[in-house]
């Protein structure tokens, strides 16, 4: 392999002169490439040279371990890129890690290979740093909204009819808002934090027994029907305590939504060695410019009616991090009045 620092216009025209006009876009994409804030390595269709650009050259101090490690990973994932295995990678350097480079690769026209290099180290710690300040300071305010929600329940049974009372119960219905909502925000930093730190061969039947079993009270109180239609028993690998919530929050929200008395549909797939768990609902629907954003953390379409409900605008946001973390994705489809059916899908085993 030859590790070329630049190849300039002579050397890319190998059996024929270029013209004026091809020598100057040559030049000119080149200029852009080079200038490129983010390191390119692009890898002829036969293997043998390799081209990088300016950014790539000062990643790492020349012929040190790193780089000597670095060069070798990144010829091996374009070798598998120009065979058709493409994807992303993150080379992690020191132990332990104090430096992650991520390399995604592109399988170009002419059968050659690109990478695209990314130093990522600041933003998996910052990222680091956000996720541990969300997880310790909602772990902190747990013991006083605990406290608070137990003397707000003490005033009602204590003040009888009275208006202090009602205005305790006001209280009590904030605070256990506020509750849900820093128990939400803890799931999901929790995830965050840990990934997928389990991979268990799980039984997908169970995962929906459970998820359906935890809902049952909440739609039992406003007389929704919670409908199995399809639950062949599948198995997936991950981790059971996130699927269950994932589930779990897909079919609260159709509870929630739903008008009193309808019905929850509940449907188990496969295809294309995937299991779809699909969830259904004839309630509000939401509208198409809202669609795509649903599952932003503290999204949420109708902010009065959600507070009204008690949504804290992170469940979609736990259950699309679930699905991503297990390899797979979460789509909707919605008409306003008609009702919304929410689709996970996760790689089957
Ligand atoms: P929330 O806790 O507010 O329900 P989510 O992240 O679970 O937050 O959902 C985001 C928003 O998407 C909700 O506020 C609601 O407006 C809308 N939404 C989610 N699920 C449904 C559904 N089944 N039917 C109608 N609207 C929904």
């Amino acid at each position: 392999m030859a590790w070329l620092k630049r190849k300039d216009a002579d050397a890319a025209s190998t059996d024929r002169q270029l013209s004026e006009e091809e020598f100057q876009s040559l030049t000119r994409i080149s200029a852009a490439v080079e200038a490129l804030p983010l390191g390119v390595v692009i890898m002829s269709a036969d293997g043998a040279t390799m081209w990088s650009n300016a950014e790539v050259d000062t990643m790492f101090t020349p012929q040190s371990e790193d780089h000597v490690l670095f060069i070798d990973s990144v010829d091996s994932v374009l070798r598998d890129a120009l065979k058709g295995n493409v994807g992303q990678t993150d080379l992690e350097f020191g132990d332990p890690v104090i430096r992650t480079i991520e390399v995604s690769t592109i399988a170009l026209g002419d059968g050659g290979a690109v990478a695209v290099v990314e130093d990522v180290t600041q933003r998996l710690m910052i990222d680091r740093v956000r996720t541990d300040f969300v997880a310790n300071i909602s772990h902190e305010l747990r013991t006083p909204i605990g406290a608070i929600s137990l003397m707000a329940e003490n005033l009602i049974a204590e003040m009888g009819e009275s208006e202090s009372a009602r205005l305790a119960e006001i209280i009590l219905n904030e605070v256990t808002r506020l509750n849900e909502t820093v128990n939400d925000l803890l799931d999901l930093a929790k995830i965050e934090f840990d990934g997928l730190s389990k991979r268990e061969s799980i039984h997908t039947a169970r995962v929906i027994d459970e998820a359906v079993g935890r809902l049952r009270s909440a739609a039992l109180a406003k007389s929704v029907m919670i409908v199995v239609e399809d639950n062949p028993d599948m198995s997936v690998i991950g981790d059971r305590a996130q699927l269950v919530s994932a589930v779990g929050n897909l079919i609260d929200n159709a509870v929630k939504y739903s008008k009193q008395g309808s019905i929850v549909k509940i449907e188990v797939t496969r295809e294309d060695g995937r299991m779809l768990i699909s969830v259904a609902d004839n309630g509000s629907g939401i509208a198409p410019e809202h669609l795509r954003r649903v599952f932003e953390r503290f999204y949420r379409v109708d902010d009065a009616r959600s507070r009204g409900t008690g949504g804290t605008g992170l469940g979609l946001a736990i259950v699309r991090h679930i699905a991503l973390l297990h390899g797979g994705d979460v789509s909707v489809t919605s008409e306003v009045g008609v009702g919304s059916t929410f689709t996970l899908s996760i790689p089957a085993v």
